[in-house]
């Protein structure tokens, strides 16, 4: 745990003016149900975009294949953000040829961040993934939602309030808040547990709970969900945190299952409140990056492998953006008229980036 509190040190540090904007109070967009909300979310059917690169393929309405990155992404971008499933891996398994291609990047001089909305890991439990597949990223590239939570915390200065935080989600919220020192429960340990509705019973809350974090739980119940209610509805400033508010997940390779927006419209139902949201789409990861590090945001390149959060994020930033085919969006689908959602390109996979260099070894083969 040590390199993730150095990174939290590291982190922290400069995150002041990126999580300035979301004091508390402040109003925030939230995306549920797989539709957009917010500047990008665009009625009609397509709509042209005005792309920054000048040699393109044209294969459907307004989006357009990534054919030559050496001469329209590379000398273009200095920043990658990669999603990770789906861009670098399918669950437990390292997409074919990603390794190579992180290390042409960087050999290029390329910076790279890997940023992710699924917030059952750590960053701790991230490094651990990706050391598993033999991917050499260090520690202080990886932004995790759970991290996005708890560095939200400690940026409107939580734990001075000596307050707790009721968790609804997973170990990476609770690893994360610990290397902060916020005190927290709930989370796995509330797992199975069924309230007592009989006549006259209730469920008693701890009146000092002075943020609730709702992040993806695979056993969420009623009585986390009654349990949070009560913190949000009846203590007075009590916080409602998402670290990310996705339609679906893909826990298997076989079909979507709800993801953590089905948690979060659980809460949101009974205590009509919108939460703050610190993961993907939220601009939150982004000024943070940019604030530590003083990026120029055209000069960064979101990639991902779905519309409503990982594009989204793009385009809503101000950032290029790229969508892989390698992982849950199709073709088909962005091609659609119904897809409002335009990245600037897409690519079977981020394997494409050096597609010009595997034509010259064909040609001269
Ligand atoms: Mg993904």
């Amino acid at each position: 745990m040590h390199f993730a509190k150095s990174a939290l040190s590291l982190a922290l540090a400069s995150t002041a003016r990126a999580f300035s904007p979301l004091a508390r109070g402040a109003s925030h967009r939230v995306v549920l149900g797989g539709g957009a909300v917010g500047s990008s979310s665009r009625g009609g059917g397509i709509t042209s975009i005005s792309s920054p690169y000048s040699s393109t393929t044209a294969l459907g309405a307004n989006v357009l294949k990534l054919t030559q990155p050496a001469k329209d992404l590379l000398p273009e971008v200095d920043v990658f953000i990669f999603d990770c499933d789906g861009v670098i891996w399918r669950g437990d398994s390292v997409i074919e040829g990603i390794p190579e291609t992180l290390e042409k990047l960087r050999a290029l001089g390329k910076k790279m961040y890997f940023v992710t909305n699924n917030s059952t890991k750590s960053r701790a439990g991230y490094k651990k993934k990706f050391d598993s597949l033999g991917l050499n990223v260090p520690a202080e590239e990886i932004f995790s939602s759970s991290f996005a939570a708890a560095a939200y915390l400690e940026q409107t200065k939580f734990k001075e309030s000596g307050k707790k935080v009721y968790v609804v989600g997973e170990v990476g919220i609770q690893e994360e808040l610990d290397l902060i020192g916020v005190p927290h429960f709930g989370g796995p340990e509330d797992k199975g547990k069924v309230p007592d509705m009989g006549p006259g019973c209730m469920v008693k809350h701890d009146h000092d709970v002075g943020a609730v974090v709702v992040g993806f739980d695979r056993h969420i119940n009623y009585y986390k969900i009654q349990y949070a209610q009560l913190c949000i509805n009846e203590n007075p400033g009590c916080e409602f945190i998402a670290t990310n508010t996705d339609a679906v997940t893909h826990l298997t390779d076989a079909q979507e299952w709800a993801g953590n927006g089905s948690m979060v419209g659980a809460i949101k139902g009974c205590t009509g409140r919108e939460p703050t949201v610190v993961g993907k789409p939220s601009p939150l990861m982004i000024d943070y990056l940019c604030s530590m590090l003083g990026l120029d945001k055209r000069r960064i390149c979101m990639v991902g492998d779905r519309l409503d959060t990982d594009v989204l994020f793009g385009t809503d930033n101000g950032l290029r953006s790229l969508l892989v085919l390698s992982g849950v969006t199709s073709e088909e689908k962005l091609l659609s008229h119904e897809n409002t959602i335009t990245p600037d390109f897409y690519a079977d996979s981020i394997v494409d980036f050096f597609i010009d260099e595997s034509a010259k070894v064909e040609a001269t083969a």
